[in-house]
């Protein structure tokens, strides 16, 4: 048979797969989902993601059933289930989808390893992204550092965006017999409550698109209010970033677009952007000469992971990911800030603190976020720390947001008054509030701490002419 096993990781849909295109025309695809020991094992390490990842298969399952196909499960080692399979099914090719995180990146090369020793071929192909990457060159400076500004700017070019793939793929009967689909007890998690799939994350991106594009750009600087809640879906690949970008970027054809639309539109496509940029440079994890200025741990941590720091923006942000698995983007930037600067972790440590939390599932963009928010972006190395009094004054002026999620202060009426309780400005003698403790540190001599030793580092490290002694 001219076959292809599809493995299938990151991106659990079946429309707009650029793998489609990628496969010789008239090949018969047979879906296989294989959990070897390192996928299980990290899947369990998050029982929300596995919730969701089970839910996902399940519906990749249906659908596939629906075109008199099914979803292949295997437990076991790679390399023996795609010699096996392969046998069985007479394949002669197998597809993925690229992984962009170091680790991801190490697994393809050990599959097409694998794949190319079994004598058969291999095919990775880019399906996360929203733009053709043949397309684009990435735009380096004098200092080597690649600048999101000029990535942007490709980006936006005309012709760069690439239209969902609109092409028909043929799935194998199923022959075989299954393995049973992964279910949320095999991680040690419950089901999750609900709907997932790609035709629901679709009508999630139309409804986004139709109400509230418009409101985005207040809404990615106000923790009180929800923005796209694409992020999700788009990690577990049940929509491309082709397709969002699209969506999004069709609406400027509409002659009666208002300005506020447009301004909500281009702020949108922005985020996308910065997305591809950072799936792109995910595999830049090295070890950088700051690294020594953090510390891997601290016995300051748990205050933060039990959102107890007495900063009502970083707590309220830690309760919301300890109850959700989420955590507003403008919120994210302030905690990982506090993480790093205030309490003067690595990156990593921070990252690793959300792993088991946040239920999405892109390690990519955990890394380029963190080590962006760690001063250590891939265009230029500067701290950049975020004052989170400062931030809640201003995001969240009428307190909703923290009151929401910190029920000790929902008493009191404004973000002012919640900013005073703990200045001696505000006489109250509630017993909710008291149960809220006061702030852990005095942020403002942490932030000269860090930059004294950030100062004292360069002087003595960088040499003259390096771009990050003149910044
Ligand atoms: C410290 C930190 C850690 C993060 N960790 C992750 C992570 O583990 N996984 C993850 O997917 N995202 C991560 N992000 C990026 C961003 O916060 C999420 O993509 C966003 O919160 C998802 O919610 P949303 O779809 O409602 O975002 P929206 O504001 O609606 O954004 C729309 C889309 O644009 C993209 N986007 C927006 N902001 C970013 C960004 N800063 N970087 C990359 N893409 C972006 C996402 O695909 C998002 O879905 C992190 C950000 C920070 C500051």
């Amino acid at each position: 048979m001219n076959g292809t096993l599809l493995c299938f990781d990151r991106d659990l849909r079946l429309t707009d797969r650029a793998v489609y295109a990628a496969s010789e025309p008239g090949s018969t695809l047979v879906p296989l989902l294989i959990l070897d020991r390192r996928r299980s094992e990290r899947i369990a390490r998050n029982p929300r993601r596995a919730a969701y990842f089970c839910a996902a298969v399940a519906q990749l399952d249906a659908e596939l059933r629906q075109r008199g196909s099914q979803l292949l499960v295997r437990r076991g080692a790679i390399d023996v289930t795609i010699r096996s399979v392969a046998r069985a099914t007479g394949a002669r090719y197998v597809a993925w989808s690229k992984r962009y995180d170091p680790a991801g990146v190490r697994e393809d090369l050990r599959m097409q390893a694998i794949v190319e020793e079994l004598g058969l071929r291999a095919l990775a192909v880019h399906e996360a992204v929203a733009i053709d990457p043949e397309r684009l060159e990435f735009d380096t400076d004098e200092s080597g550092f690649r600048s999101f500004n000029a990535f942007y700017r490709l980006w936006r070019a005309p012709g760069t965006l690439r239209a969902p793939i609109d092409v028909a793929a043929q799935f194998a009967p199923s022959v075989l017999p299954s393995e049973p689909l992964p279910r949320p007890e095999e991680f040690g998690a419950a089901a999750w409550r609900y709907p997932v799939g790609e035709g629901t994350a679709r009508a999630a991106l139309e409804r986004f698109v139709n109400e509230r594009l418009v409101e985005y750009p207040r809404a990615v600087r106000t923790p009180a209010l929800p923005t796209s809640g694409l992020g999700l879906p788009l990690s577990f690949g049940l929509l491309s970033g082709r397709e969002v970008a699209w969506s999004v970027r069709r609406r400027l054809e509409d002659p009666f677009l208002l300005a506020e639309e447009r301004a909500g539109i281009e702020r949108f496509l922005r985020a996308m952007a910065r997305r591809d940029f950072l799936l792109f440079a995910g595999t830049e994890s090295a070890p950088q000469p700051e690294d020594r200025l953090f510390a891997r741990s601290s016995a300051e941590l748990p205050a933060l992971v039990e959102a107890r720091t007495g900063f009502p923006l970083v707590d309220a942000g830690m309760r919301e990911l300890l109850a959700t698995g989420e955590m507003h983007p403008a919120v994210r930037a302030v905690v990982a800030s506090f993480c790093c600067f205030d309490l003067g972790l690595d990156w990593r440590t921070g990252m690793e603190s959300w792993e088991g939390l946040l239920v999405e599932d892109e390690p990519a963009l955990a890394i380029g976020n963190w080590r962006w928010s760690a001063g250590l972006r891939i265009d230029m190395h500067f701290p950049r720390i975020i004052d989170p009094e400062r931030q809640f004054l201003r995001g969240d002026p009428q307190g909703r947001y923290v009151r929401r999620w910190i029920p000790e202060l929902a008493l009191l009426s404004d973000a002012r008054q919640i900013h005073a309780r703990h200045t001696g400005q505000l006489a109250l003698d509630l017993f909710e509030i008291g149960r809220y403790p006061n702030p852990m540190l005095d942020h403002r001599a942490r932030a000269r701490a860090f930059l004294a030793r950030y100062a004292a580092w360069r002087a003595a490290t960088l040499p003259v002419g390096d771009p990050r002694s003149s910044r």
